[in-house]
């Protein structure tokens, strides 16, 4: 596939790694390519950042047909740029597309679109400490008309933001309240596919969590109330009496990377790992006998996030002491050495641009 690059006249000057945070500073370029009903994809580019230009009609302003990715290009001591299992990424925008009726792509594409993006931005991967070149895939319907119905327009683009260290403290545990008002996701529904409904839907219990001092929700399954689903916009694990434990993928639940990587280091460390149901009956429990002895959120974004403690009705759990345990604290070690090139890739998951 021929990419057509246009390069800008006009580079921005590079924020301060001191300053980058999440999200906030975009790099020079963004990749592009185009698809209709009549041409399938065609026109992949790579061309000056800018402001799109959509019709007031356009699909995605109206029927939320939008969905994303989210990965990161890591910067090693030798100075050179890889990724993290990019390939994954493509494969879920994949399963993403089909489930909200948008067309998907060809593998090979998208992937080389991706790493040519990267390599031409790779300039912008910071070197401090913990920071990384965050990479945003996204899709969307962009019919200029108000029916409804499956797309035939649709733009997939890639944007790049430099960002900071997510712990600038340190790897610190948090507090997490588990929600049993508002659901994330339902079996049927748009759950496992990374799509931006299921962030505008989660947003409100979110808030509330943050208002009364906590900093993610812990999600409950939408049909019963009673299984455990996510944390936030993470997969969560459980260390239950020596098992890992970790919700199943039912349907509802964000397949994510990390969440398969973590699987994959554990199995390797000899853990015994179970992808099952997990009531909340069944973790109030084992924080009550004392059998609960960490607990963590997994995802791209902070790579491990330890959970401290937990508020269930009113009442607070502490977990591993408020600490952080021995299992997350491998898995963290493991995950980010691997991402940044000091621990050797042994399950081979690096992409080296
Ligand atoms: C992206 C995401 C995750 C984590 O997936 P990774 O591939 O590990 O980054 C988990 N839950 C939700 C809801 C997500 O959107």
């Amino acid at each position: 596939m021929e990419i057509k690059i246009q390069l800008t006249s006009n580079k921005k000057v590079k924020p301060d790694s001191s300053v980058l945070g999440f999200g906030k500073y975009f790099t020079d370029h963004m990749a592009m390519i185009t698809w209709n009903a009549e041409k399938g994809w065609h026109n992949a580019r790579i061309v000056p950042f800018e402001n799109l230009s959509i019709h007031p009609a356009s699909t995605v302003l109206h029927y939320g047909a939008e969905i994303f990715e989210g990965l990161k290009a890591y910067r090693r001591k030798d100075g050179g740029v890889q990724m993290f299992r990019p390939m994954e990424n493509v494969k879920r925008l994949n399963r993403s597309a089909e489930r909200l009726c948008l067309p998907t792509i060809d593998e090979d594409v998208a992937f080389e679109l991706l790493t040519k993006f990267v390599e031409i931005e790779q300039e912008w991967t910071p070197s401090a400490s913990g920071t990384s070149l965050y990479l945003r895939p996204f899709m969307f319907g962009n019919d200029e008309a108000l029916g409804v119905h499956a797309v035939h327009n649709a733009e997939f683009v890639i944007i790049a933001s430099p960002v900071g260290s997510y712990y600038k403290e340190g790897i610190n545990p948090v507090k997490i309240m588990i929600e049993n008002e508002d659901v994330r996701a339902v079996r049927g529904g748009t759950g496992y596919a990374k799509c931006g409904g299921n962030y505008a839907a989660s947003t409100r219990a979110g808030k509330r969590a943050e208002d009364k001092g906590y900093s993610q929700v812990l999600w409950l399954d939408g049909v019963e109330r009673k299984y455990i689903e996510e944390v936030g916009a993470m997969n969560v694990m459980f260390k239950i009496n020596g098992k890992i434990v970790t919700p199943m993928l039912s349907g509802s639940i964000l397949p994510g990377i990390t969440r398969m990587s973590c699987i994959e280091v554990l199995k390797s460390k000899g853990f015994e790992v179970e992808e099952r149901l997990l009531s909340v009956d069944e973790l109030l429990d084992a924080m009550k006998t004392g059998a609960l002895e960490e607990a963590f959120g997994c995802g791209t974004a902070a790579v491990i996030s330890p959970i401290g403690e937990l508020m269930y009705d009113g009442v607070k759990y502490p977990v591993s002491g408020g600490k952080i345990g021995e299992v997350t604290q491998m898995l963290y070690d493991t995950l980010t050495g691997i991402q940044w090139g000091t621990v050797e890739d042994k399950f081979g998951w690096i992409y080296k641009i």
